[in-house]
């Protein structure tokens, strides 16, 4: 059942070679599940006991199911669906030496670079073009080995293992072709759309990497695939939102975009989106103000963004006593300068429910003297507050370009999100 699990989870991932694929795989599971796509832009006419989600920017998607009864709470779970990159800038050609050419790239979140050299990438996103008078959104993925940064031979850099300092604009930069190829990069982009070069009118390009997700380790019990962070918790929130039997909250499965850069999008966790959906739920149900605010003030959200697992050869980076390794279960997160929303009571609720699911759960605080990162929680709860846990499943090298995780703990968080929604 695990590998079973773990091989979804790397069709998903290997679909999705960006925000944006990852968006259009979920929106089209919701589909063939039975639930009704809506529009921002057009009136909703909602019923209770119906099924339904919206996506913002074709990279945030909210999903929902309503209770046949009256709404009294909610039950938010949230990932995201970016992860560190390279955006390919405007006019993204430049020549090298007139023999060469690269492609002109700058970062998008917080990278290791070193992973993303000497290994074939590609260029995955969206276009915009007009149609018939309007504009219209295509998704592209140059589906083969198209480029790749390579390194400087260890002859001109001499000192490259004392530590090297990559500069973006120099080092960072993928080799496209040979001079030949110069004029071509937005062609090719275009003819894989099928359309002509000229009708693109915008666009949003990341490399991915082309390296294919994968089980390994002496019994099978690793898994390895870029984008794990957050794809392995947006995976499970989804499979575990189309299992439960919903009747008692309205379940939601929340997937925002642009977390790897601070979340402050319109189709960020600190935009309205959560907020907008909510309340036009509340609104199509003839809910009165005070019952909208009774329904949230009962609700709770699990915030779910993966978690640092205790490294082999860097144990003494993990605190003393909260260490999580990878297999053990689920990781709440806790933070006390509230980075992590965790807080005793919501760490109480989680704890009972995986309690009664029967899921292991494991605890992560920053050793004293680090700090950590930041995730969705706090920043969803400035626009909708809400009681909220800050979990994710136990993971290495995080934000390389190829990241490791548990063949198991995928399973433990699908059995705690249909919990959850139950
Ligand atoms: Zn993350």
């Amino acid at each position: 059942m695990d590998r079973k699990i773990a091989q979804d989870l790397l069709t998903f991932l290997d679909n999705s070679p960006t925000c944006f694929h990852a968006v259009e795989q979920m929106a089209g599971q919701l589909l063939a599940h039975g639930f009704d796509r809506l529009q921002e832009t057009e009136k909703w006419n909602l019923t209770p006991g119906g099924r339904y989600f919206v996506t913002r920017n074709d990279s945030s998607l909210i999903a929902f199911s309503l209770p046949e009864g009256e709404l009294r709470s909610w039950r938010i779970m949230a990932s995201h669906s970016d992860s560190p990159t390279f955006k390919i800038k405007e006019y993204p050609e430049i020549a090298a030496d007139q023999h060469y050419i690269r492609l002109n790239t700058e970062r998008y979140g917080g990278t290791i670079f070193s992973t993303w050299l000497d290994r074939p990438l590609s260029a995955a996103g969206r276009i915009i073009y007009k149609e018939n008078g309007r504009l219209v959104s295509r998704l592209v993925n140059i589906d083969r080995d198209l480029l790749l940064i390579p390194n400087l031979a260890i002859h001109m850099n001499r000192d490259i293992n004392e530590g090297y300092k990559y500069d973006p604009k120099q080092d960072l930069l993928p080799l496209y072709g040979d001079i030949r190829a110069k004029g071509s990069f937005m062609r090719l982009i275009a003819e894989t759309a099928q359309i002509e070069e000229t009708q693109i009118l915008g666009h949003d390009l990341f490399l991915y990497n082309r390296q294919k997700g994968c089980i390994w380790g002496a019994a099978e019990e690793f898994i390895s695939s870029a984008r794990l962070d957050d794809l392995q918790c947006a995976f499970a929130s989804l499979q575990g939102f189309l299992q439960g039997e919903k009747q008692k909250h309205a379940a939601v499965h929340c997937v925002f975009d642009n977390e790897e850069v601070g979340s402050g999008t319109k189709q960020g966790a600190a935009s309205t989106f959560l907020k907008d959906v909510m309340t036009r739920v509340c609104e199509s149900l003839s809910m009165t103000r005070e019952e909208q605010l009774i329904a949230t003030a009962g609700s709770f959200m699990i915030s779910a963004d993966n978690a640092h697992a205790l490294h082999p050869a860097h144990t003494d980076k993990a605190d003393a006593v909260n260490r999580p390794y990878i297999n053990e279960g689920i990781v709440i997160k806790y933070n006390a300068d509230q980075k992590y929303c965790t807080d005793a009571y919501s760490a109480a609720f989680f704890r009972d429910l995986c309690q009664d699911a029967g899921v292991p759960l494991q605890t992560f605080t920053n050793r004293s003297d680090m700090r950590g990162g930041s995730t969705l929680g706090n920043i969803s709860s400035t626009q909708v507050a809400l009681n909220t846990v800050d979990i994710g499943l136990p993971q290495l090298a995080m934000h390389s370009a190829y990241e490791t995780a548990g063949i198991r703990d995928t399973a433990y968080l699908i059995r705690a999100a249909a919990a959850f929604f139950a």
